[in-house]
């Protein structure tokens, strides 16, 4: 079991393509919509500012954060931080990054049940990701089994994560379309590209995932739990 499995590679190839093609296309969506200026001509800053006031939320911070499509809402300090490709700028990506992240602030205020769940499995999935890498392998070094198994459920904590995450990005994409909608900050022609930009971020999520499950099919097969055919080699 131990060394180069042709399993491995067969099963995880396509999705490493995935993963590949959707960080690609991520990219290219976002500098494409980079380059196209919004009529309204508000940054990204100010997109997300005026979206979580029309939700009543006057409680998170927006501040600038280093990287490239390092756009996040932390929860835990109601900050919401935007690279500086979408912070102050007044392109059709930036406003739907900065109102897809604004969309993550207000599922935090609202207590939207799919981020409350999803931020109740983070502390659990996080120590469950980090630490079974090193439970399989030490569970294959020593032979025993159970440590593997164990290593194997670790591993599933975060591909829950990641499965219960996948609704609260689509949820966000889809309240920003709408607030920059509604609140006329992009008009139904620009909605266009502010949607490519967006769903392709959604693929990012997607692969990932679909990388995370294939990975523990894999390990049930070679664990001989589901497939039926003899593990041993
Ligand atoms: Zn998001």
């Amino acid at each position: 079991m131990i060394g180069f499995d042709p399993l491995y590679f067969v099963m995880l190839a396509p999705a490493m393509m995935l993963a590949g093609w959707a960080q690609w296309k991520v990219s290219s969506a976002f500098r494409h919509g980079s380059e196209i200026r919004a009529s309204s001509g508000l940054t990204g800053a100010q997109a997300a500012q005026r979206i979580m006031e029309a939700e009543g939320i006057y409680n998170v911070a927006i501040e600038p954060v280093d990287g490239m499509l390092s756009d996040h809402y932390d929860p835990t300090h109601k900050v919401l931080r935007l690279s500086s490709q979408v912070y102050g700028s007044n392109s059709i990506a930036a406003l739907g990054v900065a109102a897809h992240e604004a969309g993550h602030a207000i599922q935090d205020a609202n207590r939207y049940t799919m981020l409350v769940l999803r931020n109740a499995i983070v502390p659990i999935a996080s120590i469950g990701s980090n630490a079974s890498m090193l439970l399989i392998m030490a569970g294959f070094l020593l032979q025993l089994g159970n440590l593997i198994l164990l290593g194997v459920v670790a591993f599933s904590l975060g591909v829950i994560f990641q499965v219960v995450n996948l609704p609260v990005e689509f949820d966000a994409s889809r309240r920003a379309r709408n607030a920059l909608l509604m609140t006329g900050m992009i008009r139904p022609e620009e909605d266009r590209e502010v949607g490519k930009v967006l769903n392709a971020a959604a693929m990012t999520y997607v692969a990932g995932t679909i990388s995370a499950i294939v990975t523990l099919l894999y390990y049930l097969i070679r664990l001989g739990l589901i497939g039926g055919s003899s593990s041993d080699e």
